[in-house]
């Protein structure tokens, strides 16, 4: 799945923009400009309760085109002191995504003003330092950390075991003779199976008797462990939002073409591959690092809600045509909206489906932080909110809807 998804000459998501209409998958950031705008909120509402450090590493997980980061930066950008003490630290494996997210941040390259040859990168979205990485250990640590991963975990690459008559054995893919592939079953343990033994520690026993197949993921569980101990240490808090289940996933791995679900085998790295997100097991790993607490999940349409997005809504609603109010109302609902996941858009789903529910907002926060993900700071909210409905951000709408013609 590693492989499919990101290696460095034929992976899917190396040389090729894979979202909206003419992608392959449409994501909440492409639906909704409010979407990044209310995480923007959710991130000022972080910053707040950490005291407003005068320095933040502001750090996204798989930042796809951008989008998020740049509705976020827009809304907040009348916070001064907030928007001053950004530093942006962007992970992403695609250089064509990473061209992609530079644009959409608005940045530009300067010399550095001391004449060394590293030169610095500002988004003049906000005037913020951004730099690129190909994983979170690349980060700099030793400032206080707002982390945001929007559907990361679930392109992380997962192993699926199968009950057969020898106990549990992890699915392997084999070559056949006539060179297609094909799903076989491991002959003995594979390093996998510690982290399935590890899981089903977490279960209760009547969860995994049920089930004749169990997904797990090593990297999910080592990533959250890395991310919890950066914020342990360094202050903040990191908020994962996916599309998964509060339990262990069963059978999920799934492959996605045009809009349309297609062979897992069928011509790899031609198609997304992506897993629902086992957020108890995040939790669990979370929980195994001293100095953090977790929040959530909950589902996305609660999340936003909490948030604010109905007073947003109205706020946008109430300075458009006709014709982008349609816009605004179908992607609201699109957000918080009940439907399965990933969210299918495609020629012949002419109906809209929600991603309000299958889709989760986890929080792991510094213990000391209160929970950020029902944030306290309603002045703030109401500040932003007022903030972000200004000219500069209903020609954003403009913008948003032309470029989907
Ligand atoms: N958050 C975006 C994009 C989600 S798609 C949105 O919601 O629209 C997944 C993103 O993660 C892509 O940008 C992909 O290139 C990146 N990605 C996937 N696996 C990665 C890895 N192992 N390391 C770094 N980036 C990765």
């Amino acid at each position: 799945m590693e492989e499919v998804l990101t290696n460095p000459k034929l992976g899917y998501y190396i040389n090729r923009d894979v979202f909206g209409a003419d992608g392959d998958f449409i994501t909440s950031p492409e639906v909704s400009q409010m979407f990044g705008e209310m995480i923007g909120v959710w991130a000022m509402c972080l910053w707040e309760q950490m005291g407003r450090p005068s320095k933040v590493n502001l750090v996204e997980l798989g930042p796809g085109r951008g989008t998020l980061l740049a509705d976020f930066l827009r809304g907040v950008s009348k916070f001064k002191n907030f928007t001053d003490s950004l530093h942006i630290h962007m992970v992403e494996c695609s250089p064509t995504l990473q061209k992609l997210q530079y644009r959409n941040l608005k940045c530009v390259t300067e010399d550095s003003a001391d004449g060394n040859e590293k030169k610095g990168i500002n988004s003049t979205i906000t005037v913020s330092p951004v730099s690129w990485h190909a994983s979170l250990e690349q980060v700099p640590t030793g400032l206080p950390t707002i982390i945001v991963a929007h559907e990361f975990f679930d392109a992380l690459p997962l192993h699926q075991f199968q009950k057969a008559s020898r106990g549990w054995c992890e699915k392997m893919v084999d070559v056949t003779e006539n060179s297609s592939f094909r799903f076989v079953l491991s002959p003995q343990p594979t390093p996998a199976t510690l982290y399935l033994m590890k899981r089903c520690k977490w279960a209760d026993s009547e969860e995994i008797f049920k089930l004749d197949h169990i997904e797990v993921c090593p990297k999910a569980m080592d990533l959250t462990q890395e991310i919890s101990k950066r914020i342990g240490i360094d202050g903040g808090g990191a908020l994962i939002i996916d599309y998964g289940l509060n339990g262990v996933v069963s059978n999920s791995l799934q492959a996605i073409r045009k809009h349309k679900f297609v062979d897992i085998l069928d011509n790899p790295g031609s198609a997304d591959l992506s897993a629902y997100v086992d957020f108890a097991a995040i939790r669990h790993s979370a929980e195994e690092v001293s100095g953090v607490s977790v929040h959530g999940p909950m589902t996305q349409s609660q999340f936003l809600g909490s948030l604010g997005i109905n007073f947003r809504v109205e706020a946008l609603l109430e300075n458009c045509t006709e014709e982008q109010a349609e816009s605004i109302r179908t992607g609201y609902w699109r957000l918080v909206g009940e439907g399965e996941a990933p969210f299918w858009e495609g020629p012949d789903n002419q109906t809209p489906i929600g991603m309000g529910t299958r889709y989760m907002a986890m929080a792991i926060v510094m213990c000391l932080l209160c929970s950020v993900v029902f944030p306290c700071h309603v002045l703030i909210i109401n500040e932003m909110l007022i903030s972000i409905c200004e000219e500069e951000n209903v020609k954003n709408i403009i913008v948003r809807i032309k470029n989907k013609k």
